[in-house]
């Protein structure tokens, strides 16, 4: 029996992977009915640069909007901005009033809320959303000191901006160095450098015990004041509303290798909330970065479109702090060793130009680069292809 055709789609989560959602659909011949709802007021806008080009003011908040009012018309889809959902049965979606929408297929690209310490006060700024920037941006404006509680990316996106604006940064990292379980020792300590070397001060292996209004207690018994102080220790995926439908949210959405939510019908997920199946790790992971927010959402729109699948992608990641591209391609956990392709980074030389590989066994499973950007690129074929060592050390000489 062929399946009744799909009349309405709903998008629940009106930002990255919610808008290339509903262009993928409309880019793959679906030309049905869409709805794309979003607790936020603004239009879909983009993340990355809060912690970069808006935080430091060389951007304002237009230009980080995704697309102009026009595109929602002339891509036909209605949008419903703040407006949260509150639950899911198939089918359908409960909204904050009251209202229930029904649909033959349901998205949900609901993305991350910032995670905060037990006990944080509001006048103690965390970063996820354009209001959160500018807040912080507002207060940056007043301050000669920053206090950064987490050296992941946006922590240190944030320490880059603010040192370019010559405030005093202080970042307290709880592990040994920063991404010491995702990278490891060597590369963490690479990133442990650009800060330092940035002229912050960087303090490890630091518990956060509590706050005595804004001034941070520390677990060792030392307190850190700041005139500003960021929480940066990572997202919470966003499905509290979804906590009554009697699917299995703990650390994320579980879907198939092509974004259907298990055990559940008609339901698919994009983005930083979902954990797709990844055949390479042979689990469902979750990415919470950009591009694969985008390439989930082009596969979601063509399968529910009836399109062609895209090609599987190999996971990107980047971060631009401290003048320049970080950049990880790859899956860095799998991970058992690294070595030095390019630069003497590892070697305490200078970590811009520093490209890593990462190897599981002799396998070349992820690439690592600082500030090389065409170098890295060139690498990304062979992690796709899983070459062994051998051909990884020939490009390694071609390219030197
Ligand atoms: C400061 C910052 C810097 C970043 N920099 C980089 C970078 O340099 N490189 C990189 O690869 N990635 C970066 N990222 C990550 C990247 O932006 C995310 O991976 C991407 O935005 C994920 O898209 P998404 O659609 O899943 O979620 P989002 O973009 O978060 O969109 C989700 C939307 O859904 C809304 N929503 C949530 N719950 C509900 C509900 N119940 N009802 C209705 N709407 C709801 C949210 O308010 C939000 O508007 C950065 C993220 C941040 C915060």
């Amino acid at each position: 029996m062929r399946a009744a055709p799909v009349q309405h789609v709903l998008v629940v989560g009106a930002g990255l992977g919610g808008l290339r959602t509903v262009e993928a659909l409309r880019a793959n011949g679906y030309d049905g009915r869409i709805s794309l709802v979003g607790d936020e007021p603004h239009l879909p806008y983009d993340r990355p640069p809060l912690s970069k080009q808006l935080l430091a003011g060389s951007w304002e908040p237009d230009r980080v909007r995704l697309r102009a009012e026009d595109t929602y018309d002339d891509l036909g889809v209605r949008t419903y901005l703040g407006t949260r959902a509150v639950d899911w049965r198939p089918g359908q979606v409960v909204l904050d009033d009251g209202a229930t929408m029904y649909a033959d297929a349901i998205v949900v690209a609901t993305g991350l809320s910032a995670r905060r310490l037990p006990g944080q006060p509001d006048s103690v700024f965390t970063l996820r959303t354009l209001d959160d920037s500018l807040a912080l941006r507002a207060a940056l404006d007043k301050a000669s000191s920053l206090a950064i509680v987490g050296a992941g990316f946006v922590g240190a996106e944030v320490a880059s901006t603010a040192r370019d604006r010559g405030i005093e940064v202080t970042v307290l990292e709880a592990l040994s160095v920063p991404f010491a379980r995702a990278l490891g020792e060597e590369l963490g300590g690479l990133c442990a450098r650009l800060l330092t070397e940035s002229g912050a001060t960087l303090r490890t292996g630091v518990g956060i015990d509590g706050f005595d209004g804004d001034t941070l207690l520390l677990a060792d018994g030392d307190r850190v004041d700041a005139d500003v102080t960021l929480v940066g220790i990572g997202g919470v995926p966003r499905l509290e509303w979804l906590s009554d439908s009697g699917i299995d949210v703990t650390g994320g959405l579980v879907c198939d290798a092509a974004g259907r939510v298990e055990g559940a019908e008609a339901l698919w997920a994009v983005g930083d909330v979902a954990a797709w199946h990844d055949d390479v790790a042979g689990r469902p992971v979750r990415r919470e970065h950009w591009t694969n927010t985008v390439e989930q959402a082009a596969a979601v729109g063509a399968a529910i479109a009836g399109g062609e699948a895209p090609p599987p992608a190999v996971p990107y990641f980047w971060s631009d702090q401290f003048g320049m591209k970080v950049q990880l391609f790859g899956r860095p956990t799998e991970a058992t060793r690294r070595i030095p392709l390019h630069g003497d980074g590892l070697d305490g030389g200078p970590v811009k130009g520093t490209v890593v590989g990462l190897l599981r066994d002799d396998t070349l499973v992820a690439v690592a680069g600082f500030g090389a950007a065409r170098r890295v690129a060139r690498y990304r074929a062979l992690v796709a292809a899983g070459v062994g060592l051998a051909e990884v050390e020939e490009l390694a000489r071609t390219l030197a």
